[in-house]
């Protein structure tokens, strides 16, 4: 059954708390001339509605009705068991965000007295397994098959259901990457369970067993969270470095369990063709130390390109704010914040930038070093260094001064 919700005619008395407290503007309200006192009638847009129930929880004429989707109530949760971890692998290397997550997953497997799973799906990928039994984990689902050799949604969407649907974990923990932004959310959506993406803190509940997953919310403005109480398994998306890696420990023993992949139930309405790296840049932004990054106030591509001689001065990478990216100076890959990557470098270089939080909350950094004509700006304001004046001139000046420090 689908959810739905109705305003109650007779009982709406035109109000409008109920459209004040949508945080989706969802509820307009409209004449309504054949009401005997002209009273104003609330109106839903189903296309904006999240069926939060906010608006039922404020109207006290109990004029709005809600019918949440029953299916959840048929869910058998205690079925649910074990923490899982997706284990990403690019070209047979596997993502560090695997063994962050792991640590993590070890962490809420003790509190819940369960144990921690590791899925680990590819093409002769095998021999990865080892590695994260050595680093704690108790089981590892290996799905191997020449279909798998390159990610692509479908095929792994329909591996990872199948082994999710045989086996039914608690808890389902994916890297927040560009991959697991594309299949975690298909998954959810196949398996009809709850999704909190980029996720930056997870905590158990123990009187309900529910996960606890922080996320910024709103524009960043606010940290959710987010439970899944009627669906399992929970499952998130994790930023990469908000948790440290699983240590490898000695004498660890745990089972390695291949899951046969049936082939014929694996349809893919995409071909992979080839794999393009991006070369505008030779270290990722999520595992530099240094970032020197730029904002609005670089200007130019040709403002990036000094950007990029004092990154290489460095050995680091070249991160930017969204402004510079919608202005076409540099690719998407460089954005860092809300809706790009979340870093954790030694040194965060910013030039250019004001600090608005959907940026600023992309960044976990030791040293922030701000370099702004606008010393009243969030980002100066907020740096351990800042650096006052034009960006070019000052960026020439020590790119000028790394250079003669290091022919001297
Ligand atoms: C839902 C949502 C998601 C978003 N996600 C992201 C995200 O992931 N990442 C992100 O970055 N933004 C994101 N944004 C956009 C964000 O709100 C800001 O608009 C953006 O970060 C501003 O970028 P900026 O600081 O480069 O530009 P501005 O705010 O315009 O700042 C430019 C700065 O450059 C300075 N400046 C100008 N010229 C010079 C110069 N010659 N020398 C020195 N300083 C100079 C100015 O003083 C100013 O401080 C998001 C917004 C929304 C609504």
């Amino acid at each position: 059954m689908a959810s739905t919700i109705n305003i109650i005619s007779e009982k709406c008395v035109g109000c409008q708390m109920c459209a004040k407290s949508c945080p989706f503007s969802a509820i307009s309200m409209v004449e309504r001339p054949e009401h005997p006192k002209k009273l104003m009638l609330a109106k839903i847009d189903l296309n904006k509605c999240t069926y939060c129930g906010i608006c039922n929880q404020t109207c006290k004429f109990n004029a709005i009705e809600i019918k949440l989707d029953t299916l959840a109530t048929s869910i058998d949760k205690s079925l649910y068991k074990g923490v899982w971890i997706y284990a990403e692998q690019r070209h047979g290397v596997i993502h560090k965000v695997s063994y962050e997550l792991l640590n993590k997953g070890k962490h809420l497997a003790k509190e819940l007295g369960t144990t921690v799973g590791v899925v680990l799906i590819g093409d002769n990928i095998k021999a990865k397994a080892q590695e994260f039994i050595n680093r704690g984990a108790d089981k590892v689902y290996v799905c191997d098959d020449p279909i798998l050799l390159e990610f692509q949604d479908e095929p792994y969407v329909s591996v990872f259901s199948q082994l999710i649907e045989k086996e039914k974990p608690e808890i389902i923990l994916i890297g927040a990457t560009d991959i697991g932004r594309s299949f975690a959310p298909r998954i959810a959506a196949k398996i009809k369970t709850g999704l909190t993406a980029d996720c930056i803190s997870l905590e158990i509940d123990p009187q309900t067993r529910n996960l606890k997953q922080t996320r910024p919310a709103f524009g960043g403005n606010i940290m959710a969270s987010i439970v899944t109480p009627q669906h399992r398994p929970q499952m998130s998306t994790v930023r990469h470095k908000v948790f440290k890696e699983a240590k490898l420990e000695e004498g660890k023993i745990g089972e390695i369990v291949d899951f046969k992949v049936d082939v014929k139930t694996i349809i893919n309405r995409t071909k992979f063709l080839g794999f393009v790296k991006d070369e505008s840049t030779s270290i990722d932004i999520s595992d530099a130390d240094i970032i020197v990054a730029g904002g609005r106030g670089v200007g130019s591509v040709e403002g990036f390109n000094l950007l990029k001689e004092l990154a290489d001065l460095l050995g680091g990478a070249i991160g930017a704010s969204r402004a510079a990216i919608d202005a076409g100076w540099i690719p998407y890959s460089h954005q860092i914040g809300q809706t790009g990557k979340a870093v954790s470098p030694k040194v965060y270089i910013a030039c250019g930038i004001s600090g608005h939080i959907q940026h600023t909350i992309g960044i976990n950094a030791d040293i922030i070093i701000a370099i702004n004509k606008d010393p009243s700006c969030t980002m100066m304001k907020t740096a351990t260094y800042a650096l006052e004046g034009d960006m070019h001139e000052i960026i020439l000046n020590i790119i000028r001064e790394i250079k003669s420090c290091r022919c001297g």
